[in-house]
């Protein structure tokens, strides 16, 4: 527990903001989540990585969090995008778009866990809410925020609330006619920036659900205002997403949001920066696109891309490469296996660890710069005026703020899948018979596997290839 006070860059005052508990009990969170209707590329997986170091900074700092992120697994529609995600992919995959939808939130869950992203305290899904979102969107109707189109969708008036554009420096007057808004509605809205909250069914039979305004489906923006004002009581202190949804998504909630409770609803607007791969958009109309499960297949340590992340400023843009994940597996390795070293070594000055914790405590307060908090290790890994058992008890008091796994066996020490494992038995016996041919030839199979082979006087070891 440190005092430090907790600072964020916000988008709206475009100003670092001190992190407050509104309610001064406990510190509430929204992030915006996946829409599950393929994976999350290690591009969405850095805006997750965020809502988790600040949790965990925030929990680290004393705070109690509740922090809530939504699944959207209906309506979600962009743009350049008038079909529903998940439909069409149902229909691709030929399934059921429940089914599609509860498959890739269990890959989504699973990528988490992989990059050591603690949990929400819940997962709302949009399918689950339908009640909340139409009584969100009744109270708009009454207070005139509101109206039903003659193509019996419902609109929001985006001239009904005066902060439009705050977040994103759009402003009404000068957002164009003719800009793909959302959806082509045929001239039933009034104004061309208003945006459907309820779309009728008009002819679409799946994922639709009764509503006072007849059959239809909510809006994707509608969604987060009703998930974030019922679930954190109406007010959140920190709302997370990537810097794609600052506009139009964030813009509409704050409308909706705001216009709901006559009120500012939204303390802090932070927005994490895009991440490229290889000096490209990630993207998968360009085939670059790279999934966590991708660097598990490399044998890469998962966390190698969380520490990539750390390496970065998350307002800053970041290029990603297969490079720089290797260094990083290789830096968590080693210092795994320091920690291991410096464990032994029981002697342990409390105040000058405490100096250094604090230290890289500040660093994550100061609008998480992480990168600093690394370079902060980087020296006392090396410094020859700390003794091993201070340098133990720095790495692991602050894991919990990076999440790096510094004490556990490093990988080349875990463990070989059972077809490599066979191999490597076999080899083992081909050189106790000295049948050198044999094992050359073993050698190969298991580099082909990704396992590379050294042998000692003490006997053969492996080790990954990365
Ligand atoms: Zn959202």
């Amino acid at each position: 527990m440190s005092n430090n006070q907790i600072q964020l860059f916000d988008t709206k005052s475009r100003k670092l903001q001190i992190v407050e508990s509104s309610d001064g009990k406990s510190l509430r969170i929204y992030s915006c989540g996946p829409t599950v209707y393929r994976d999350a590329h290690v591009g969405n997986m850095r805006t997750f990585l965020l809502g988790d170091l600040i949790t965990r900074l925030a929990k680290h700092s004393g705070y109690q969090v509740k922090f809530i992120q939504n699944i959207t697994d209906v309506g979600h529609m962009s743009e350049d995008f008038v079909e529903d995600k998940i439909l069409a992919q149902a229909k691709a995959e030929a399934k059921d778009p429940y089914e599609v939808a509860k498959f890739y939130e269990s890959r989504f869950h699973q990528d988490l866990k992989s990059l050591n992203i603690n949990a929400a305290d819940l997962y709302p899904k949009a399918s689950g809410c339908i009640p909340l979102m139409h009584d969100l969107i009744k109270k708009l109707i009454d207070t005139d925020h509101a109206y039903v189109g003659s193509d019996n969708c419902v609109y929001f008036s985006a001239q009904s609330y005066q902060g439009y554009g705050a977040i994103s420096g759009n402003r009404l007057d000068a957002l164009k006619p003719g800009h793909n808004f959302e959806y082509t509605e045929g001239g039933a809205k009034k104004f061309h920036a208003d945006w459907a909250l309820w779309k009728a069914a008009a002819g679409r039979t799946q994922m639709i659900w009764d509503s006072p305004w007849g059959p239809g489906f909510p809006g994707w923006h509608i969604e987060c205002s009703a998930m974030s004002l019922h679930y954190l009581d109406e007010f959140v202190d920190i709302h997370l997403g990537g810097i794609d949804l600052r506009f139009p998504h964030h813009e509409n909630e704050r409308a909706q949001s705001n216009s709901s409770i006559n009120n500012e609803a939204v303390a802090l607007w932070v927005h994490g920066e895009h991440l490229l791969f290889e000096g490209r958009k990630m993207a998968k109309s360009t085939g670059n696109v790279v999934l966590v499960s991708d660097l598990i297949s490399k044998h890469l340590d998962p966390l190698s891309l969380r520490l990539c992340f750390l390496e970065n400023r998350y307002r800053s843009q970041m290029d990603l490469s297969w490079d720089s994940l290797k260094a990083a597996h290789l830096l968590i390795q080693r210092w795994r296996d320091k920690t291991a070293t410096w464990a032994k070594d029981k002697s342990l000055d409390k105040k000058q660890a405490q100096g250094f914790i604090d230290e890289i405590s500040a660093d994550f307060s100061a609008d998480l710069d992480t990168p600093r908090a690394l370079q902060k290790l980087r020296s006392i890994e090396k410094a020859q005026t700390l003794s091993d058992g201070v340098k133990y008890e720095i790495f692991k008091c602050v894991d919990d703020l990076f999440g790096l796994d510094l004490l556990k066996p490093s990988l080349g020490k875990g463990e070989l899948t059972s077809d490599a494992q066979s191999l490597f038995d076999q080899r083992q016996i081909a050189r106790n018979k000295g049948d050198f041919t044999e094992s050359d030839r073993l050698r190969g199979l298991l580099l082909k596997v990704g396992v590379v082979v050294r042998d000692s006087k003490d006997g053969q070891s492996w080790e990954w290839l990365i």
